[in-house]
């Protein structure tokens, strides 16, 4: 089966097939960064990684480009009450978004920009703008003429008959049935941050931005642009306007937007105190590959119902299949081979390549391989399965890891890394990393500095003592066996003796 996508410019399933070869040109709207992201962003990131993953899976070579907004009306206005310049205030939550992407293991994207360091080719792509006659200055800021670009609305589908031409919006965001000219460049208010260019003084407007950035290192006509479903008006359809005005050329041949994260039901706000950024969840004690379960297990344009429920589900779900690979490799099974058994790992394979071909549909995609543990295990303990099996069900989990990521045991192993836990702080309490004076923390953890980090026992490294303390056992040496359990147990790892021999977990 070919993979087929959601173009939301069309409205339908549409084969992909990129511009050319296999090179894949993928914009994805970053963050702004003037705060931590919430989980609901973390979706739509989540959602992108998983497409970058499986186009990577399906073969294609990938060129994904993604902006960091760091020039806007939040940004100017929380560096200025932290007291801080744009850059030195924006880079502490660059830097928080990549450990947050780390934690998450969200791959980066080949290129990743900021807008202020694309200034230039910004004011160029106005001046062609200008020089169209698709936007106008006014009071030292230029506005893109909406009346002037006939294919206004595709995207967003929006009736442009009550539009009156030259009525002005200032905003980034603003309502679907006020489609109105919408400011390129903005003059300096008093005390803003300005560029000096022929333009005059001022800063971009957000839209053109990302219309820019992603045309300069992708080309004027690329595959994929992708964001959350909030981004389709006006962002997305100003973008396609501003682009396709300059070059004359269509902007993006497959548009992917991923639906909104509610939580227990509800829109996430602060007011409603519903409102989780990744770091609050790492407070409360949840494993980052929980979250990044969770977040990718519902298809992308269905609303993802966030609960603590599902979170706690997601852990158990990640737990059964690390505890079905540890069966893989460490019981043993007589030999010899069970040839119906190997075409049902062959088959869940096949299973999940469809569902993901299908629009990447993640919940078909995990439906296939849980089926096929389910299975598995029935069979291990039927003593029907075989040594000559193993290869071809964990050959099938590996398949399925590099899209959902989540097998690797290395949740505390990053947390310490990264600073969230203290070292030897068994209770796994999660501190955020020092943040400067000025910025305020969101959440938790004020004044915490960052954690010295150590070095964690590998999946290998616990592996042998396991073994060692087996021999131990079976050689009567209690003694040193119950040492060898102690010495885990400080070190987070808990085992657990059954018939099947001893399995083990991270606390
Ligand atoms: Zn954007």
């Amino acid at each position: 089966m070919s993979f087929r996508i959601h173009n939301t410019l069309g409205g339908q399933l549409e084969e992909f097939k990129p511009l050319h070869d296999n090179q894949v040109g993928m914009y994805t709207c970053g963050p702004t960064v003037y705060d931590f992201p919430h989980i609901g962003n973390y979706r739509t990131f989540v959602f992108q990684d998983i497409l970058r993953r499986w186009l990577k899976y399906r073969g294609y070579t990938l060129r994904h480009v993604m902006n960091l907004t760091d020039v806007d009306d939040n940004t100017i206005r929380n560096s200025k009450a932290a007291g801080l310049s744009l850059r030195e205030y924006t880079e502490k939550y660059i830097e928080a978004f990549q450990m947050d992407r780390q934690l998450l293991s969200l791959e980066d994207p080949e290129i990743v920009v900021r807008a202020t360091d694309s200034i230039d080719d910004m004011v160029k792509v106005i001046q062609t703008l200008v020089e169209k006659g698709y936007a106008y200055e006014s009071e030292g800021s230029i506005y893109f003429r909406v009346a002037a670009f006939k294919n206004y609305g595709q995207l967003t589908k929006i009736d442009l008959s009550g539009i009156r031409d030259g009525a002005r919006v200032d905003t980034d965001k603003y309502d679907k049935n006020n489609a109105r000219d919408f400011a390129l460049w903005k003059a300096p208010k008093e005390g803003e941050p300005f560029w000096q260019t022929p333009l005059g003084p001022g800063r971009p407007g957000w839209h053109i931005e990302c219309s820019v950035m992603s045309m300069k290192y992708l080309g004027e006509t690329f595959d994929i642009h992708s964001g959350g479903v909030d981004l389709i008006f006006p962002h997305h359809e100003n973008e396609i306007a501003q682009s396709e005005a300059a070059t004359g050329k269509p902007f993006v041949r497959y548009w992917l937007h991923a639906e909104h994260l509610i939580v227990n039901g509800e829109k996430m706000s602060k007011s409603l105190g519903n409102f989780y950024t990744l770091r609050d969840l790492l407070a409360q004690g949840h494993k980052p590959s929980a979250i990044r379960y969770l977040l990718a297990s519902v298809p992308y344009r269905r609303h993802l119902n966030f609960t603590f429920e599902g979170l706690h589900q997601a852990q158990q779900s990640i737990d059964r299949l690390r505890n079905f690979r540890f069966r893989l490799t460490q019981e043993s099974f007589s030999a010899g081979e069970n040839a119906t058994l190997r075409e049902r790992a062959r088959a869940a394979c096949q299973a999940f390549e469809d569902a993901m071909d299908d629009n990447l549909n993640t919940a078909e995609a995990l439906g296939a391989v849980f089926a096929m543990v389910r299975d598995a295990n029935t069979a291990m303990d039927h003593g029907e399965f075989r040594a000559g099996d193993c290869a071809a069900f964990l050959d099938t989990l590996e398949r399925w890891d590099r899209i959902f990521c989540v097998l690797e045991d290395n949740d505390h192993e990053k947390l310490v890394k990264l600073g969230f836990i203290k070292r030897g702080d068994s209770s796994q309490a999660v501190l955020v990393p020092g943040q400067p004076a000025g910025i305020e923390q969101t959440a938790m953890g004020n004044g915490h500095t960052r954690a010295e980090a150590i070095e964690l026992p590998s999946d290998e490294e616990i592996g042998r003592w396991v073994a060692e303390r087996d021999e131990m056992r079976r050689k009567g040496n209690f003694t040193r066996a119950d040492e060898i359990r102690q010495n885990l147990q400080k070190a987070g790892v808990i085992l657990e003796d059954g018939k099947a021999g001893t399995r083990w977990k991270r606390k």
